[in-house]
């Protein structure tokens, strides 16, 4: 890269990264952007959304802010207790004349009920696009996630399944939608100097796409190595009373990314207070996507408030992500399950010593 002298603006090795995805996953058109929030924005921007879009509460918090900053009111939706995603009958419920889309998350890699809201949005004719930042390399029944909807959103940020640094794409096999992306990405310029519209800068530099095509040629053995974690983790916390791990769908694929555990009520300790002895054992376990968008700001201070979302309360309560990747080993995961066996098997010890943990004196 450094040697050609070609930097940013739509070089070869965006190119490669464009073509590269775009077979991978199966569609007509890859549109790199420079992450995977511009990336929503853009496909937001592109498809004409405004008024109102319904989105879950249970995601990372970019997916609703690339609608509030686009100008738009997101309408927070329950999820389905079993996957996380959103629920496609609690989606219709909340349509009003406002709403324009359906912006759905495949939380976890796992796709959202894609015939349930396809029927939602068709009917109403609504934009149905998706925020699949954690699902490069997943199916949904047997297709790659990235074709389905409108338009598929997807992240390179360095915390994901592949990264190019920070990047972001949009995959969609609509072709004019694809034209109306690159237009918005770079400013609006047609050709050399002819502005069409309004637009922002979106690219993804020649660094972000090498760094990603690297990633890219790894991806399988990144995968791999996820998967044995998870096998491990599956192995290791089956039969241990009151935690429930996540599992991928029989027969699709998965880039087993997260490990997902529930901590449910009849365990002897809540998620909140495993997470405190996880932390207290340097273990990076993370409560995502505690406590949900609708409970942040700008979005808990609408005077409109939110629908009531049971479930989302219930599993933000509930979810404890365990650490995965290529610097974690069968050995790591031994010792963090091993932890959690410990910490629930002793839970009434350990309720005591937290107590210190916080600071306070012991009782
Ligand atoms: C990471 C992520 C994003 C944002 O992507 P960036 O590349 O960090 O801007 C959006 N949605 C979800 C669900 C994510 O996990």
């Amino acid at each position: 890269m450094l040697d050609e002298r070609w930097l940013t603006n739509h070089g070869p090795y965006v190119a490669e990264l464009e073509s590269t995805l775009a077979d991978m996953i199966g569609v007509r058109n890859v549109v790199a952007t420079c992450n995977g929030t511009l990336a929503l924005e853009l496909a937001i921007r592109a498809l004409g959304l405004h008024g109102e879009v319904i989105v879950p509460s249970f995601t990372f918090v970019a997916t609703a802010h690339a609608l509030r900053w686009s100008g738009i009111r997101p309408v927070f939706c329950d999820i389905d207790p079993l996957t996380h995603t959103i629920d496609a009958s609690h989606a219709e419920r909340l349509i009003t004349p406002r709403t324009t889309g359906i912006l759905g998350v495949h939380v976890w890699g796992a796709a959202s009920d894609v015939a349930g809201l396809e029927a939602v949005a068709g009917e109403r004719n609504l934009a149905l696009v998706f925020d699949a930042a954690h699902a490069l390399a997943c199916t949904h029944q047997g297709r790659s996630i990235g074709g389905f909807g409108n338009a598929e959103v997807f992240s390179f940020h360095a915390t994901k399944v592949a990264n190019a640094f920070e990047g972001g794409a949009i995959a969609t096999d609509d072709d004019g939608l694809a034209e109306r992306l690159r237009l918005l990405g770079n400013f609006g310029f047609s050709d050399e100097d002819r502005v069409v519209t309004l637009g922002t800068n979106a690219k993804m530099t020649e660094a972000a796409a090498c760094m990603g095509l690297t990633s890219l040629e790894s991806l399988d053995a990144f995968v791999e190595h996820n998967r044995r974690n998870f096998l491990l983790y599956d192995e290791m916390l089956r039969d241990v009373p009151g935690v429930r791990l996540m599992r991928p769908r029989e027969g699709e694929r998965s880039n087993f990314h997260y490990v997902v555990l529930e901590v449910t009520d009849v365990a002897g300790l809540r998620r909140d207070e495993l997470h405190k002895v996880l932390r207290a054992e340097r273990v990076l376990a993370r409560r995502y996507f505690y406590p949900g968008c609708h409970r942040l700001e700008p979005y808990c201070s609408d005077p409109a408030g939110s629908a009531p979302l049971p479930v989302t309360e219930r599993v933000c309560e509930q979810v404890l992500c365990l650490p995965t990747g290529t610097s974690v080993d069968p050995d790591d995961v031994a010792i963090v399950c091993g932890l959690i066996q410990e910490a629930l098997d002793h839970a009434g010890e350990v309720r005591a010593r937290l107590v210190d943990l916080d600071g306070n004196p012991r009782a």
